[in-house]
């Protein structure tokens, strides 16, 4: 397959058109940024980090009956992915209280929540990717109707029901997560974007230490030996 213009480019993620209409290829990038991009950083292989660790956890959700956009790992930080409509809402699962949902409710940092939460952030930067409801939802018209917001809400519990485990029997504890879905030729819901310690939390479960990129936010040190960390877990 051969790359070709680019079609887009994000914060984390450079997104290639190809010569084939159906597909795509997310060349992931070095940079790191938080609050809202107003902190940026710049991580030399953290971007192959990423599509790594990406890779394998879609391999892992599609073996487990998740549908993704994942094809096939190309080079490094390359990664061949099939076209989807993307859907502009932040999908956010939450085990464990910290970040936002600490910040805006006061639930204790590390409390463990009764039951997965899942919350939908309207992904729209000059908006600042404000929480929203089914309601909003529909009304911004992000979503067909309210059955195609149960299906995100289904899947990110599933992905979580599978990550969880995953992480748990190599000694991770899966604090939160965000995904992001499309709609694919069918007009199915895919998993798509990226999944890594960019937009997870992962703490260790004996010693509680970060190893996700909360270690960039809170300007912790060993952002990229952490994420390495995560990486040698789900191979080994
Ligand atoms: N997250 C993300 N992208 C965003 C916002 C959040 O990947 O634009 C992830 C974040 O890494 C965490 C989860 O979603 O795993 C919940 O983040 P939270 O709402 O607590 O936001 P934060 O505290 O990072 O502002």
């Amino acid at each position: 397959m051969e790359k070709k213009e680019l079609l887009y480019e994000g914060k984390g993620k450079k997104i290639f058109l190809t010569d084939n209409d159906n597909f795509l290829i997310a060349e992931f990038k070095d940079e790191l940024t938080a609050f809202d991009a107003t902190k940026k950083g710049f991580e030399k292989g953290k971007g192959a980090l990423n599509c790594q660790i990406s890779s394998e956890l879609f391999e892992l959700l599609e073996k487990n009956g998740i549908p993704t956009h994942f094809v096939k790992k190309l080079s490094d930080n390359e990664m061949l992915i099939k076209k989807a409509d993307m859907i502009a809402i932040e999908v956010v699962v939450r085990n464990i209280a910290t970040g936002s949902l600490t910040k805006r409710l006061g639930i204790p940092e590390g409390k463990k929540l009764p039951f997965a939460l899942v919350e939908f952030y309207y992904k729209n930067d000059e908006l600042h990717d404000p929480l929203i409801n089914d309601e909003h939802a529909l009304i911004l018209e992000l979503a067909k109707d309210e059955a195609e917001l149960e299906e995100l809400k289904r899947l990110g519990r599933e992905i979580n029901v599978i990550l969880k485990s995953f992480f748990d029997k190599r000694d991770l504890i899966l604090v939160d997560f965000k995904v992001e879905f499309g709609r694919d030729k069918e007009g199915k819901i895919i998993l798509a974007d990226e999944i890594s310690p960019d937009s997870c939390r992962f703490w260790d479960k004996k010693t509680g230490e970060k190893l996700d990129k909360d270690r960039f936010r809170q300007d912790l040190g060993n952002v990229k030996v952490a994420y390495e960390e995560v990486l040698r877990r789900i191979v080994e």
